[in-house]
């Protein structure tokens, strides 16, 4: 253990946060949340009430309705939004080490790529907010006719817990500086780092009620922002299934509109002429980086079959020396999944795997070295011979579990690769440059990477296609989940 980590952590108090103050849940309700390496409760997190959603969207309707935060100065918003990141960096230890405890990830993965990214995502997005523009435009006859890009209202984002303080600020960037108002709903497996989120805002002077958060149960606080007449737009990451569930809510409802940013299953295609040491490296931590648990995890790695048997080996071999443990230990590589739930998710995916034919090379069993024997590790899995079409190939597993397929030819990968409901990254791995651009036009996904793997940069957006999601988090075109356009005319 390092000196940040050898403490127990400071959890936040079990409060929501409406309308600047930290409040209790009306009926007083909590749910527990288990630390995934010990299996035993570490938080016992406040759980809002339909009563304190409604409380939260009241104030957040109040704040844009009534408040200056839409209407005052770009510039302004963007200071408060840039201090907001300001006050996450300084208390970034102890937040990452929350995360660790609720969510199981490596400490150091906490620290850069949730805490620091976040802050990174915040600040970003300030950066943006006084580079917002209308347009004036060339109608015909006598008038000016302008648009005014402007806030839609109040936002309700509804986050996931694989990365749950980056994938909150990647909805908060965007949705503050351009002047919307927000209830933050987080995951109910990770709730404080939300509420510790909060105390960040509160400190960098966010006006009361534009940022409001609501830790909660899906069912419970999720659907009553879903449902509510008063949301303007549910932003929102997680799966396909509870997207259904929100569209649903939206058509019934007020016709809200909504990003989504769902789940994936995707293909890393290597061909023989690669770098392929380089290419063994990103197969293997594309998949079992976050212990499997990213949505763009490459889950399925296809292989050109002259080097097909080489490179599987090579993967698994790789793999099973991982070392897994605690993840406040830095000699730890790979942490427990996040709940007993996602584990026998996944070791149900394994066992019908083994049955439907799939060679598994490597792990497939619980690992018990972790922390005393308790904890929800998984080893890292390698299937190979995976059938196209097979449950394994086709659905997301969101754990460390590796389907490889070998192809062909070309065409073949980039149908075998297309071949999903999903569509949200892809790897190609080729020394021919020509051929790795032409395939990544084939590809139906929103990000291809090139003889590299999860890049993420505030700069570069990131969303799906197809079953993977509508709208786009991070850079500039983050705005059009946010904003919306009114044309102006004047007569002249
Ligand atoms: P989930 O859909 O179960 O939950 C996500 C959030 O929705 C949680 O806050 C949950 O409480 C809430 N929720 C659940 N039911 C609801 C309902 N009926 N109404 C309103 N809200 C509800 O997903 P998860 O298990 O937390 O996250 C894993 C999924 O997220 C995976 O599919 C993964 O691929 C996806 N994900 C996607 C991205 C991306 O950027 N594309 C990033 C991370 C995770």
């Amino acid at each position: 253990m390092t000196d940040a980590t050898k403490s127990p952590p400071a959890f936040p108090a079990a409060k929501l946060f409406v309308n600047g103050e930290f409040v209790d849940p009306s009926d007083g309700a909590t749910f527990d949340v288990v630390d995934p390496t010990t299996s035993a409760v570490c938080y016992r997190a406040p759980s809002a009430s339909r009563e304190d959603v409604e409380r939260a969207v009241r104030a957040a309707r109040k704040a844009f309705d009534e408040g200056k935060w839409a209407t005052t100065s770009a510039a302004s918003r963007a200071k408060i939004v840039r201090r907001f990141g300001e006050k996450l960096l300084e208390r970034r230890e102890a937040i990452a080490l929350v995360e660790t405890y609720e969510n199981g990830k490596l400490y150091r993965d906490a620290l850069a790529e949730d805490v620091s990214a976040a802050a990174g995502a915040l600040q970003y997005f300030a950066s943006l907010a006084d580079k917002l523009t209308g347009e004036t435009l060339p109608v015909r006859g006598d008038f000016l006719t302008y648009t005014l890009r402007e806030p839609l209202g109040v936002v309700a984002a509804i986050v996931p817990w694989n990365f749950p303080l980056s994938l909150a600020a990647w909805k908060l960037g965007p949705a503050l500086a351009a002047g919307n108002t927000v209830v933050l709903k987080p995951s109910e497996l990770t709730p404080a780092t939300a509420i510790m989120l909060a105390e960040c805002a509160r400190d960098a002077g966010i006006p009361a009620g534009v940022l409001n958060v609501v830790p909660g149960l899906g069912a419970v606080a999720g659907d009553a922002l879903a449902t509510h007449p008063d949301v303007d737009h549910v932003a929102f990451t997680g799966s396909t299934r509870t997207a259904k569930a929100l569209l649903r809510a939206s058509a019934e409802s007020n016709l809200k509109t909504l990003s989504l940013e769902l789940g994936g299953k995707s293909p890393q295609i290597i061909l023989s002429d690669a770098s392929l040491d380089e290419a063994v490296e990103a197969c293997v931590w594309g998949i079992f980086s976050n212990k499997g648990e990213v949505c763009s995890a490459g889950s399925r790695v296809l292989v050109e079959r002259s080097i097909y048997h080489w490179f599987v080996d090579r993967v698994a071999e790789r793999a099973a020396r991982i070392k897994l443990g605690d993840p406040r230990d830095p000699a730890s590589e790979m942490g427990p999944m996040v709940s007993s739930r996602q584990l026998d998710n996944a070791m149900g995916f394994i066992a019908r795997a083994i049955d439907g034919g799939a060679r598994l090379v490597v792990g497939g069993e619980r690992d018990e070295s972790g922390a005393n024997g308790a904890g929800y590790f998984l080893r890292p899995t390698v299937f190979a011979d995976v059938r196209v079409g097979s449950e394994l190939e086709q659905e997301e597993v969101f754990g460390p579990v590796l389907a490889c397929v070998p192809f062909d030819s070309v065409d073949e990968a980039v149908r075998i690769a297309n071949g999903v409901r999903y569509g949200l990254a892809a790897g190609v791995w080729t020394k021919d440059t020509a051929r790795a651009h032409a395939i990544a036009r084939r590809i139906r996904a929103g990000v291809v990477w090139l003889n590299t793997y999860d890049q993420f940069d505030t700069a570069a957006p990131f969303g799906g296609y197809k079953q993977s999601g509508w709208g786009r988090d991070l850079s500039p075109a983050a705005f059009d989940s946010y904003t919306q356009k009114k044309c102006v005319w004047t007569r002249l």
